[in-house]
């Protein structure tokens, strides 16, 4: 038992310091999140780079895509390069540097796209690792102060959510992008300044590299970089001599690259050469379920800081008491909710029912509610169709529904990826959850293009039509797959 003066809530002091981390390094995240679009698309004379709509929210989704992508290279770099405690120091100056980036008060896009990448970097070095750091800090039979502990973990996620979305867009009035930009640069030190100090709470936890690369694997990792970044010169090449190396060519680029991977990653885990066991293999492919509709489930969520909020802004009366909020502001409704329900949700699942529910049910229950969110913003874009500025209620109805379907997919997906995996994708098994959002997130962005023949009205409802219908073939299997997964997804002692 690992013993210290002070606790955090009843947990180790090593969790404040976790929390503290990702609530900074969510800060920036969400805070640069929530302006981009709005900065992509504004116009020269608003010092914005005056993309079209549907190039922002296409860059604004491979963006999201590519920072849950990394997750898997990040979650291999802790696992056999540096340890998750350095892996997280190394993410968290990227992620700084990458918001300095897109600070730096220079027209055109250059240092805004480096910036993008660098936080692409550095957050697959941190996101997965500090939510591994979270899971090392309880012993293997501590299973209901672990799920605690990462409940408040999440309600840390959106605190800085919270806080990050509330300054930023107040910052990015007038077109001061780049000090709102710097403001995430601060909030990502402050997160760095925090972990640095919280060092030795951790009591060692991810220090140690769990599975050193031996020499000859050294050899053929530093091969597979070179062919990659060969292949990424060539692709460039390729993409430039074909004219195609503009942005809406790279993004169409990313969005196949990540479903590539996805589909070579998942069937190599399914029957590649590794000495998985047939039962592992069968709860494996259930998982496989589950994880579509993940990446169902968070195309429309992540839509949120793209045509979302470019609806707030075109359509939504946010003038209250004579004060005009920042569109951008509208995205907290779903922080906010995260952090009034996530208890209430966590104490459900510990009822008599709450219990009985099984991990696909929560997930089929998840795609109604982003089914349902998206008819209820569908019919807001009808109304607003006329030319009127609709109330935001429509907004808080269609978020507050998101956040129910969030909080019974988002938490249950981590916890039931870990359950899941095959022992020997244990240490990557984070970066394959993420790699559904990365999907999801990157497709999702494409999206809107469908606008050029649809009316935001009928985009709605494709979107909401594909969740349903998702959520009622899962619906049809979910006895199977409950089968499939024997009592994995029970946890000890809530077992009837
Ligand atoms: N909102 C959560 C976070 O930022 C979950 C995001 C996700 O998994 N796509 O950590």
């Amino acid at each position: 038992v690992r013993t210290t003066d002070k606790t955090f809530f009843g947990h180790p002091w090593g969790l404040a310091t976790l929390f503290g981390t990702e609530m900074w390094e969510r800060f920036s995240f969400y805070g640069m999140r929530a302006i981009l679009a709005a900065f992509l698309m504004a116009p020269a004379v608003r010092s914005g780079l005056g993309l079209p709509g549907t190039t922002a929210f296409a860059i604004v989704g491979v963006y999201q895509g590519m920072v849950y992508l990394t997750a898997l290279p990040g979650g291999w770099v802790a696992d056999r390069l540096l340890g998750a405690r350095r892996a997280v120091l190394l993410g968290g100056f990227i992620i700084m540097f990458g918001h300095i980036s897109m600070a730096v008060p220079v027209r055109g896009p250059l240092f805004v796209y480096l910036g993008l990448l660098l936080i692409v970097c550095g957050t697959g070095l941190l996101k997965p690792n500090v939510s591994g750091m979270v899971g090392y800090l309880y012993r293997d039979d501590e299973d209901a102060r672990r799920d605690s502990g990462f409940s408040l973990f999440y309600m840390g996620i959106n605190i800085g959510a919270l806080a990050g979305i509330s300054v930023t867009p107040v910052l990015a009035r007038d077109s001061h992008w780049h000090l709102a930009f710097g403001a995430a640069a601060v909030g990502m030190a402050l997160g760095l300044i925090w972990y640095v100090m919280g060092r030795r709470s951790l009591h060692g936890a991810g220090e140690r590299v769990p599975q050193p690369l031996t020499p000859h694997e050294r050899r053929v990792a530093v091969r597979w970089v070179l062919a990659g970044l060969a292949a990424l010169a060539a692709l460039t090449v390729l993409l430039a001599v074909t004219g195609l190396f503009t942005e809406d060519g790279v993004t169409w680029t990313v969005t196949a690259i990540i479903a590539l991977i996805t589909i070579f990653y998942l069937s190599y885990i399914m029957h590649g050469g590794h000495g998985i066991t047939p039962v592992e293999r069968r709860r494996f492919g259930a998982y496989i379920w589950l994880f579509f509709a993940a990446v169902i489930f968070w195309m429309i969520f992540d839509l949120a800081p793209g045509p979302v909020t470019d609806f707030a802004t075109k359509s939504v009366d946010l003038t209250f008491f004579g004060l005009t909020i920042p569109p951008g502001w509208t995205q907290n409704l779903n922080s906010l909710f995260v952090i009034v329900f996530s208890p209430i949700f966590a104490a459900l699942w510990l009822t008599r029912w709450g219990s009985r529910v099984s991990s696909p049910m929560k997930f089929t229950f998840a795609l109604f509610m982003a089914a349902l969110s998206f008819v209820v913003l569908a019919m807001a874009a009808d109304v607003a169709s006329a030319g009127v500025k609709v109330s935001i209620l429509w907004l808080v109805v269609m978020y507050l529904l998101q956040t129910i379907g969030e909080l019974t997919l988002s938490p249950v997906g981590l916890s039931v990826s870990t359950k899941l995996a095959p022992a020997a994708f244990k240490g990557q098994i984070l970066g394959v959850w993420f790699l559904a959002a990365a999907l999801g997130d990157a497709v999702g962005g494409q999206t809107f293009r469908l606008t050029h023949f649809l009316s935001l009205t009928q985009y709605y409802l494709v979107l909401a039509g594909i969740a349903l219908v998702a959520g009622l073939f899962l619906l049809m299997f979910v006895r199977r797959l409950k089968a499939l997964m024997g009592d994995e997804d029970v946890a000890p002692g809530q077992a009837l």
